[in-house]
């Protein structure tokens, strides 16, 4: 047997098409388009691809998308000098400050950063009032990565009410969103991570396992109940020859593509896994293209909102 393949990149061109109408409306009711504003700090290589991808998408669709970059060397102050420019300008609609930030802003920086921000133009929603909300099941902006994962299983058709759903990861990026995305829609959830007992057993008793923890194949078949389905969140750059064996046959393409570039992109999910899950997302072209589709739905989603009721929220306390 082998597992459906989950096209995310198939489904993120048909979400790129459900929203043109909404960009339109937005043009022609405001004169302008949704503009969103990233600020990448420092020179990761991945992030530089992660920033280029959202804005092409945002730009594409005919909204505005601003690049602003910083130094590796940037102080904290300076993104954060950034963020309160961005957050006082009317003609922004949405910020997205890629992480990771320069170690050299120190270790709470991104949270500081996250904080910062006006928490109606946080289109990741990593600032607390969205989170906050998130916890509440209340309408808010919700973080990128796992709203893709939930719009794929709901438009797959997979159901997620009553389903027994394991999280591998707990990051406030992806796991924790993603297990309350799924506790909402009725999933019985359970969460996993570095200090899980037997974590492959656990995993092992899903009908919906996501896989977000940065680890190379690490989700091998012994994880996956058989017809379960699996959405394999991470993204790896592996450039050992013996790992790319551990993961992928002699002559397969990614061997190939190895040898070629001496680099593989590979999920946090072993390829084998193909043959005892019943559906799976690829990597690439599953979750990362949902990722960008949604980073350009929350664009338009601030837009709308900010235009509805221009004024910042205010956190009551
Ligand atoms: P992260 O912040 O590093 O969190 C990783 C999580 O995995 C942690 O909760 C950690 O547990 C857990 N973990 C690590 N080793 C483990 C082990 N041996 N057993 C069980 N759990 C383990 O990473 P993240 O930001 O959530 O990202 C996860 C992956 O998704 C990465 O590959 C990243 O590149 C990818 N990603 C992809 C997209 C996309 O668009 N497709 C977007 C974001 C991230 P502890 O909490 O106990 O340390």
């Amino acid at each position: 047997m082998s597992a459906r393949r989950l096209d995310g990149a198939a489904l993120a061109a048909q979400i790129r098409a459900e929203l043109a109408p909404r960009v339109s409306a937005f043009v022609l009711a405001q004169g302008r388009p949704p503009a969103l504003a990233v600020v990448l700090a420092g020179d990761d290589p991945a992030s530089e691809i992660y920033v280029r991808n959202k804005l092409k998408t945002v730009a594409a669709a005919g909204c505005r998308a601003e690049l602003i970059r910083l130094p590796a060397t940037a102080a904290l102050e300076e993104a954060l000098t950034i963020v309160d420019r961005l957050n006082a300008d009317p003609a922004i609609d949405a910020i997205l400050v890629q992480s990771p930030l320069p170690a050299g802003m120190g270790g709470d920086a991104e949270q500081r950063v996250f904080d910062a921000l006006d928490p109606a133009k946080d289109v990741d929603g990593f600032h607390p009032e969205n989170v906050g909300r998130l916890v509440q099941k209340r309408p808010t902006l919700v973080a990128c990565t796992p709203l893709g994962c939930i719009e794929l299983l709901e438009r797959e058709q997979i159901p997620i009410a009553r389903a027994n759903a394991v999280v591998i990861g707990r990051s406030d990026i992806v796991g924790k969103p993603m297990a309350l995305l799924l506790l909402h829609r009725d999933a019985t959830v359970t969460v996993c991570h570095s200090k899980t007992r037997d974590l492959a057993a656990v995993a092992r008793s899903a009908d919906i396992l996501v896989a977000a923890i940065g680890r190379p194949g690490f989700v091998t078949r012994d994880f996956v109940k058989a017809g379960a389905t699996v959405i394999d969140v991470g993204i790896n750059t592996v450039t050992d020859e013996t790992e790319v064996a551990r993961l992928f046959p002699a002559n397969s393409r990614k061997r190939e593509q190895f040898a070629q570039k001496g680099s593989v992109l590979v999920g946090d999910v072993h390829p084998e896994v193909e043959e005892i899950a019943g559906a799976l997302t690829p990597v690439p072209g599953g979750v990362g293209p949902l990722t960008v589709a949604m980073v350009l739905r929350n664009t338009i989603a601030a837009a709308e909102q900010r235009a509805s009721r221009p004024a910042r929220r205010t956190i009551r306390t």
